[in-house]
């Protein structure tokens, strides 16, 4: 494969992209940038789904044709989310940096007044929303007579989010044969198709294999479990892992509230992202969730659109999607730049169809999981301490603060009861099992459900019918006096408290 020296990338931008670690162009831009780098200019269709280094195979090239001493916007890039337009325009900075190119976001959910500042400027690149790009034009407050370049970023999720006639009205408004189209899309389906068909004059085309868009170092892995044991299976496969740094994908927004609370109960770092949070919570979480502040993110597809987090462990489909590009889409986030990374897929009994359909899609063999014993996920509990437990340094402080009853206690006891009851303390609910064996050894084998669960759904379902509002992850932030990752309440059968069952509730994002 060709290094970007090779595929005459100029030192500018070389020196960015040295400086963003990217060491070889991803098969998309290895095929996308000798097209689009080259002398004649060309439309393009470029079929590739996030996480396989598209927004460099158009932001290389579309940097390296503006100009930024002129005052005017010449390209404009069209994203489904906000979070997506966030992330490219981020990346066009870092891209652009040394060639003095710098993008403006414009997207919706927050107000005009520093878009409008941005505009006024005169930015090289603006990266839109469709809806807020037509209200800027209709505003008159962005022009794109001098747009040379147009970009549409995940053009299948714009045509299936409605934002069709949006584009329509934004692409009428280029003047016509001055300027190229380059779209993005991870499918061809029949939207974008009409789309390609009506907007792109003899594109060139490219495509990145669904095989070479899912990287060697992921590991694809299904665990089979009943519907009502999922909530407790996810704890112990977060519980289980090395390292838990991961996204859980659920298909409805009550199913992702639910979850959350369900998470923050049992004091997981968790948060999430629906299609009802405005844009400053959003990046709220996002931020927080890049901080490592917050380690498991909830969320639809929707809200996790584009989303480019790095170091991301897991992928983790609490339910699996309808459609295969979805659960392509979702498992592109982990595995990224060489790292090893585990999409996981919780499925009930009825559902193993669908591992067959995925593995035929993704041309890739899933492994089956054996879900951990509450043993196993104690033996790591415990084994995780390990290099704490070595590196305390104020221990003796607390032994200073062991009073003359506590070393009456402690004379005499063997090391290992010592220790032994110190881990109780810690983790009491692994050792709780073991004070009834029956149930333990019914647990171990899977097959337990969350009687707790299903008591209270039912007792919610009769006392309110479950139409009452599931109070928002905003309301219960004010509640805790603002921070979401306060632990909360930790109480058993909060979960079970929910007034809506995961089975329930119309598809939503
Ligand atoms: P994208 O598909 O554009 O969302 O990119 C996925 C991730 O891959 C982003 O985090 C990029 O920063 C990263 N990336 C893009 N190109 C390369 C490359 N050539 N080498 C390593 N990482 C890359």
């Amino acid at each position: 494969m060709k290094s970007f020296q090779e595929l005459n990338v100029s030192p500018e931008l070389l020196k960015a992209i040295q400086e963003l670690g990217y060491t070889t162009p991803s098969p998309i831009q290895a095929q996308a940038l000798p097209i689009l780098l080259a002398a004649a200019p060309t439309d393009f269709l470029g079929l590739a789904a996030t996480g396989t280094g598209k927004t460099a195979a158009f932001a290389i090239p579309l940097i390296e044709r503006l100009d930024p001493t002129i005052r005017a916007v010449q390209s404009i890039i069209l994203c489904p989310t906000r979070e997506l337009a966030l992330q490219v325009s981020k990346q066009i900075d870092l891209i652009g940096k040394f060639k003095g190119v710098q993008a403006l976001p414009i997207y919706g959910g927050t107000g005009y007044g520093d878009q409008l500042k941005g505009l006024k400027r005169g930015p090289a690149v603006v990266v839109g929303t469709p809806g807020r790009v037509v209200d800027h034009l209709e505003k008159g407050s962005l022009k794109l007579d001098q747009v040379e370049l147009v970009v549409l970023d995940e053009a299948d999720e714009m045509i299936s989010m409605g934002f069709k006639e949006d584009l329509e009205f934004i692409l009428g408004k280029i003047p016509p044969g001055m300027c190229n189209t380059w779209l993005f899309s991870a499918t061809m389906s029949p939207g974008v198709r009409r789309v390609a068909d009506e907007y792109l004059r003899n594109p060139k085309q490219v495509q990145v294999n669904r095989t070479e868009m899912l990287p060697a170092t992921l590991e694809q892995i299904y665990y089979s479990t009943q519907e009502s044991n999922k909530p407790e299976v996810l704890c112990k496969l977060i519980e289980s892992a090395d390292r838990f740094y991961g996204i859980i994908f659920c298909q409805t927004k009550s199913m992702v509230v639910d979850l959350t609370q369900f998470l923050r109960g049992k004091s997981y770092p968790v948060d999430c992202l629906h299609g009802d949070l405005d844009q400053s919570a959003r990046e709220r979480v996002m931020q927080s969730f890049r901080d490592k502040k917050v380690k498991i993110l909830v969320c639809t597809d929707v809200a996790s659109r584009g989303l480019d987090v790095q170091g991301i462990t897991h992928v983790l489909n609490y339910s699996i999607p309808r459609e295969m590009d979805s659960y392509v889409h979702r498992i592109g986030r982990t595995a990224r730049s060489g790292q090893s990374g585990f999409a996981v897929s919780l499925v009930t009994p009825s559902q193993r169809g669908l591992i067959h359909r995925i593995e035929k899609f993704t041309q890739r063999k899933m492994k089956e999981g054996k879900i951990p014993t509450r043993k196993e996920v104690g033996t790591k509990k415990i084994g995780n301490l390990l290099e704490p437990f070595r590196t305390q340094v104020n221990f003796a402080r607390a032994i200073e603060l062991l009073d003359p009853s506590w070393k009456q206690e402690l004379t005499g006891k063997p090391v290992d009861e010592i220790a032994g009851r110190f881990l109780c303390l810690l983790f009491p609910e692994i050792f709780a099992a073991e004070r009834a064996p029956a149930a333990a050894a019914a647990e171990e084998g899977g097959q337990r459900t969350l009687s707790i669960v299903r008591t209270s759904i039912r007792k919610n379902s009769d006392s309110d019918g479950g139409s009452r509002p599931y109070p928002s992850p905003r309301r219960d932030q004010d509640r805790r006096g603002g921070d979401f990752r306060s632990g909360g309440d930790s109480r058993p059968g909060k979960f079970g408290k929910s007034r809506r069952t995961f089975e329930r509730g119309p598809r939503q994002h």
